[in-house]
């Protein structure tokens, strides 16, 4: 999409820490962290949000991207992954991305 951030990340057309990337997703870091890790993961094709018709390999390849960021950032004690679906969920970029955070103690709570 012509005018998406994500996917200028995606294509490399902007800058990001890239923390992760195979031929289906890109994991890179979020520019305002909200944690200690903070690390976007997103697939290379643009979908709105989880319910957009994202295929399941590509889920499976986002899955398998939040294992790697995990491993790669040593969040080794646990991390809390959320996906912001719609505006009213607070999805401010609209092009389906999951947020893993960790690096510290989380708490109970949802966000
Ligand atoms: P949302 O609110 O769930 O849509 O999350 C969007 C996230 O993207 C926010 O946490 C932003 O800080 C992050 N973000 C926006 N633009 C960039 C960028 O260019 N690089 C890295 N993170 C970004």
């Amino acid at each position: 999409m012509d005018d998406c951030i994500f996917c200028k990340i995606a294509a490399h057309e902007i800058p990001s820490t890239i923390v992760y990337e195979d031929d289906k997703v890109v994991a890179f870091d979020d520019l305002n962290p909200q944690a200690p890790v903070h690390t976007l993961v997103i697939p290379k094709g643009h979908y709105e949000n989880i319910v957009d018709g994202v295929p399941a390999d590509v889920l499976e390849a986002m899955t398998h991207a939040i294992a790697e960021v995990a491993k790669i950032k040593g969040l080794d004690r646990g991390f809390r992954v959320i996906a912001n679906t719609g505006a009213s969920a607070g999805q401010t970029v609209m092009h389906f991305h999951m947020h893993v955070l960790g690096g510290k103690d989380l708490g109970e709570g949802l966000i």
